[in-house]
């Protein structure tokens, strides 16, 4: 019964089969005329999901870590300040990753389940002249959504790049790069994407692209340098043959196709259902006396991050919403890894397949002894769900 479980962790997602077709076919070569259209096509198209009509893309093989790496090795220098605004694991990494580029970073890291204020951001960029600031706008780890836009205008006052982790909100989360001003906004193609696993995706500002013009030092890594990559983009754009690097055939193909579908359901009606999904399901949530992770911060529209009732052990829970047929994600946050659990709803996600999630949860935690009233979550989300959608 494998195939008929749903995958509803924080990433990889379920995907469309029109997608998964699309990786199937014959792999083609990288300078054949159908994938050269298929590949530019995938750039223009990028720009409409990004809002950025004016930003330099990137398709790269590799993952979400290899487009924050890229976007810190093209655009820092040794001894760059860089503040790091951090709402979870995934913050802690991007200043690994910065530490290593050889930047000075200052980790601006929010209480649990709470959003940095934007004072507290401010004073920062008022003590040093920083280089950059990165947010990550949905952190995977807590559930947590950062508006970019109010923090991009802070970068904007005080001259500083603003870098996005949209990992987990590309696609999904409300996105207007260039009228908000930010610099690089990258992503990968698991999550809200659509695409299996494997590629990096970058949206670069003018901006930012003539930072790393104005380098004064050689970008120190050789696969991640924009030198590298920008003529064959540019070459792919202007439909013409090129190469640095081969790149993942099937999977552009799978990203052309995902990105069509993205386009023609419209970003606008994109957000707006994850939105409603997210809010019907978190009504949901607490309908079944479970606690989320997120208090006073915004809570993020692809997953819920959700603690185990007290007395259930967190594995046997797992375990058994997995004998439901449904796979769902354990914490991430290594101090309180054992006492949370995720459910991602993002990308070609439906009230159906929520309606089947809160089936399965009802009945896990019916098994487990947990204090709630049967069909309380499924009829507060259907109730929600007609009430966003009259
Ligand atoms: C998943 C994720 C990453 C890392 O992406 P990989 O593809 O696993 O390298 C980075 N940031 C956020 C916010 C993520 O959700």
């Amino acid at each position: 019964m494998k195939a008929r479980k749903l995958l509803m962790i924080p990433g990889p997602i379920e995907f469309e089969p029109a997608i998964l077709q699309a990786m199937a076919i014959p792999t083609t070569s990288h300078v054949a005329p159908n994938f050269i259209e298929t590949f530019g096509n995938s750039l223009e198209l990028m720009r409409t999901v990004w809002k950025a009509p004016k930003g330099q893309p990137f398709i790269i093989a590799g993952t979400g870590t290899l487009a924050m790496d890229m976007a810190a090795a093209n655009l820092i220098e040794q001894g760059d300040n860089v503040l790091v605004i951090s709402s979870g694991y995934f913050g802690q990494r991007y200043k690994d990753i910065l530490d290593r580029s050889g930047a000075n970073t200052t980790l601006l890291e929010a209480p649990l389940g709470e959003n940095t204020p934007l004072e507290t951001i401010e004073a920062a960029l008022k003590t040093k002249s920083y280089k950059a600031l990165t947010l990550t706008q949905v952190d995977t780890s807590t559930g947590i959504l950062i508006d970019p836009k109010p923090i991009a205008e802070l970068a904007k006052k005080y001259d500083v790049l603003t870098i996005v982790d949209g990992v987990c909100s590309v696609a999904a989360e409300e996105l207007n790069q260039d009228e908000w001003g930010l610099d690089v906004v990258l992503t990968a193609s698991q999550k809200a994407v659509g695409v299996p696993p494997g590629l990096a995706l970058l949206m670069v500002s003018e901006k930012a692209m003539n930072v790393w013009k104005n380098r004064k030092t050689a970008v120190p890594n050789y696969y991640a340098d924009w030198s590298n990559w920008l003529p064959v983009m540019q070459a792919y754009e202007d439909r013409r043959p090129s190469y640095f690097g081969t790149p993942a055939v099937n999977l552009v193909v799978a990203l052309e196709t995902s990105l069509k579908i993205i386009c023609k359901e419209g970003m606008d009606k994109r957000v707006k259902r994850h939105l409603d999904l997210a809010k019907a399901f978190r009504a949901a949530i607490t309908a079944l006396n479970l606690k989320t992770l997120p208090t006073t911060a915004l809570a993020a529209n692809t997953l819920t991050a959700i603690y185990y009732p007290e007395g259930i052990d967190g594995a046997a829970f797992n375990a058994k919403m997995n004998d439901n047929d449904i796979i769902i994600a354990g914490g991430l946050l290594p101090d309180i890894k054992a006492t949370y659990f995720r459910i991602g709803h993002m990308g070609s996600v439906s009230a159906n397949d929520l309606m089947a999630v809160l089936g399965a949860l009802e009945r896990t935690l019916a098994q487990l002894g947990h204090a709630f009233e049967i069909g309380k979550g499924l009829q507060t989300f259907q109730t929600e769900i007609l009430k966003l959608n009259p």
